[in-house]
């Protein structure tokens, strides 16, 4: 047990309620700046929102962080908070990156100046790489993002590299590609596949509409991703490390997977945007629609792990298909 305090930004999301769960379970106290009134729901599940060793903080502007970092001084800061939604970048741009990259700066600035003994995780993305590669990338690859969400990520990533390199913080990017969970909002398509598969299954109804289903990514399971952010922040050299399975996966690889998990058997019939899933009553379970499909996708995008590997954590502690099943089955007993 640690007698830690970690500040985390963004602990009301997927990853910040997560890795919270994780570092109360290590001891940590942990400092949790939220907007007025914050949605507890994803702490609740993980039955952390009443937790001790949380004290949440209200703040108003991101200059309200100053004298938070000063005043408490945490041991290790994670930077979470972000727009997280790479299809919705597009219609807010500025606000895209005033969010992800220039609080992340105010964020590096108040560590540098009153807390630099701090250990600073900034959540990157995938997002910032060139999106043609045709092998997996690695850390030092060619950065091209080619939407806002990757624009402001990798910008915030540099500002990260440059408080390392330049001015001497202890400070890590950590490169994440897609990671999902129970906790996942309903407009990432793991979470839409299974919660739709799951309302099929016990009630029937409307097909499930998916874009590309074809699209393939590189898709860990978010516990186990969270607990290598803090493992990061443990080595004795900050670095940046993608946090990758070194796997890719299709949507329709994650249909297909969710509806085995049920025991419901679909066959695939039609090519492109005429594809259908089938039931074994010739009902159709699965269709495409041209209105959920992205101009400028990652398609295939995959990260080469062997540098996280290196730090002695389990980057795939649990396997596609078992975290796709554990996601389905979640809301197939959450439906009433
Ligand atoms: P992202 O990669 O961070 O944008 O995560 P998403 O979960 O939103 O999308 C993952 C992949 O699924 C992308 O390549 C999408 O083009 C593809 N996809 C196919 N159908 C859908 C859909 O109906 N909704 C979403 N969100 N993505 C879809």
């Amino acid at each position: 047990m640690t007698t830690k305090t970690a500040l985390i930004t963004g602990i009301t999301g997927q990853d910040g309620s997560l890795l919270a769960h994780y570092l109360i379970s290590q001891g940590y106290k942990i400092i949790a700046p939220t907007r007025k009134n914050p949605d507890k729901s994803n702490l609740k599940k993980l039955a952390v929102e009443n937790s001790e060793q949380i004290t949440f903080l209200t703040y108003k502007k991101w200059s309200d962080f100053e004298e938070i970092i000063s005043h408490y001084k945490p041991s290790e800061i994670y930077h979470l908070a972000a727009m997280s939604h790479v299809g919705q970048s597009h219609e807010n741009p500025a606000l895209v990156f005033d969010v992800n990259c220039i609080w992340t700066l105010a964020l590096l600035k108040f560590t540098q100046e009153h807390s630099p003994h701090s250990k600073f995780f900034f959540a990157s993305s995938c997002e910032i790489y060139r999106n043609d590669f045709d092998r997996a990338v690695t850390e030092g690859d060619e950065k091209r993002p080619n939407n806002p969400y990757g624009i402001s990520k990798l910008s915030a990533h540099q500002m990260v590299d440059y408080y390392r390199d330049v001015k001497g913080l202890f400070a890590c990017n950590g490169i994440l590609f897609n990671h999902e969970s129970e906790l996942r909002h309903p407009s990432f398509v793991s979470k839409k596949i299974c919660v739709n598969v799951a309302r099929l299954v016990k009630n029937g109804g409307e097909p499930l509409t998916l874009g590309n289903i074809e699209a393939k990514k590189d898709w860990g399971y978010a516990p186990d991703y969270v607990k290598i952010f803090h493992t990061i922040l443990q080595q004795p050299q900050s670095q940046n490390y993608n946090i990758s399975t070194n796997k890719l996966h299709s949507v329709k690889d994650m249909v297909n997977a969710a509806f085995s998990a049920l025991n419901y058997k679909i066959s695939w019939q039609g090519t492109g945007i005429n594809t259908q899933g089938i039931n074994s009553d010739g009902l159709v379970v699965v269709s495409i629609n041209e209105k959920y499909f992205r101009p400028l996708d990652n398609r295939f995008l995959c990260g080469d792990n062997t540098k996280i590997q290196t730090v002695g954590q389990n980057i795939n502690q649990v396997p596609f298909h078992q975290w796709v099943k554990s996601m389905t089955l979640y809301e197939y007993n959450s439906l009433i």
